[in-house]
């Protein structure tokens, strides 16, 4: 089967060969479980494991902080969500109206057990007013937890965390950064970002799927019970290949940042321009903003964005938002909250570039679209 070219990896990357090849022994031959203490197999695993958290706190310059691994990001954020409300059951979550499904849906559950849940708004380059958040704040007796992504996994458009946090200067509240679509695209160093927890996931940077990350300034509150692995932070046999993907993975990300960036920079600004100079009938989202330079999030005059996603899927594999809406027919709720109108979300097509993508296949998507379009 001829596959047609990958433009969707802010959904999920392929492993890194280099990866492949860490993991392997741990598939293979090492496959004892990190918590067996007495013989060799469990030791073997036990010491990867632990060089894996050492190479991911090394990465992150996170020396202090605690590192939990999950099944994904989704359990990390759930698992920072509920663990605050358990510790703060008095307490006030604030957040966007733009974060992943894997936040919102945590927090609607909330909602329904009349914990208290403020979102913020945001405008029409997906920005909020840092201020809307300082007056929510000082609106707040109780534990506050502010969730928000860093940057959007449908329109890449970044926020300043390093002004959120300068906020705890005048208010004292925690602050969870959702960093899934961070990671490896902006420098991160978390001992010195006066964040209170960080999740990511590995499948978003070449790692392995099944693995996610928080790191945290404290001890996470357990929520998956069992036995008493992580310190009694979070129950069930690790995943020692995973783990040890995941560490190469993020090791990977972080060194090769720079020309990860530059590489996916020049097909992005390839693609929009090239697009942007056929006219005002390219919308980009969030093009005055500060943005990741791997996802370009693209509204088409007048068009549905399923039927032309369908007419090029047999060449181009791209969406029209995240993966974890694809089962929805309901428009973007991320570009609702930006002000756009249902006609404008359903128009909205979501390309994310890696390091396999090329400028001759950003001509050839141009050139394939201007055929739809004109
Ligand atoms: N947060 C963001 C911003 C994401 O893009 C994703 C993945 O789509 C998630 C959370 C959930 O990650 P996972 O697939 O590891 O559960």
């Amino acid at each position: 089967m001829n596959l047609p070219v990958y433009f969707d990896h802010a959904s999920t990357t392929p492993l890194k060969p280099e990866v492949l090849e860490a993991m392997m022994p741990y598939l293979t031959e090492n496959y004892g479980n990190a918590s067996s203490r007495h013989h060799a197999y469990g030791w073997l695993a036990e010491q990867a494991v632990e060089a894996a958290k050492a190479a991911i706190k090394a990465s992150f310059q996170a020396k202090s902080s605690q590192l939990i691994f999950t099944s994904g990001a989704t359990e990390a954020i759930n698992t920072v969500i509920l663990g605050f409300v358990k510790k703060h059951p008095d307490g006030h979550i604030i957040s966007l109206k733009t974060e992943h499904k894997a936040t919102l849906a945590c927090l609607d559950y909330l909602e329904g057990k009349s914990i208290r849940v403020t979102h913020l708004e945001v405008d029409k380059n997906g920005s909020f007013e840092i201020q809307d958040l300082a007056i929510a704040l000082s609106m707040v007796k109780c534990p506050v937890l502010f969730t928000v992504l860093w940057a959007n996994n449908e329109t890449g458009i970044m926020h300043p965390i390093s002004e959120i946090a300068k906020l705890k200067a005048k208010h004292s509240f925690e602050i969870h950064v959702d960093a899934s679509q961070a990671v490896g695209k902006i420098p991160i160093f978390f001992d010195n970002l006066n964040i209170d927890y960080l999740t990511y996931s590995s499948h978003k940077i070449y790692g392995p799927k099944g693995i996610g990350a928080i790191l945290s300034k404290t001890r996470v509150e357990k929520m998956v019970f069992g036995g008493g692995q992580q310190s009694e932070q979070r129950a069930g046999t690790l995943n020692t290949p995973a783990i040890v993907g995941m560490a190469a993975a993020t090791q990977l990300a972080f060194d090769h940042m720079e020309a990860f960036v530059i590489h996916t920079k020049t097909l992005q600004t390839t693609l929009e321009d090239g697009l942007s100079s056929h006219g005002d009938i390219f919308y980009i989202h969030g093009n005055t903003s500060s943005r990741v330079s791997n996802i370009s999030s693209i509204a088409i005059k007048n068009t549905d964005s399923e039927a032309i996603i369908q007419q090029i899927a047999h060449k181009f594999a791209i969406t029209n938002g995240s993966a974890c809406n694809a089962a929805s027919t309901l428009p973007s709720h991320v570009l609702k909250a930006m002000g756009f109108s249902d006609t404008e979300a359903y128009s909205t097509i979501r390309l994310s570039f890696g390091w396999s993508n090329t400028s001759q296949q950003i001509d050839d998507f141009i050139k394939a679209i201007r055929t739809i379009v004109f």
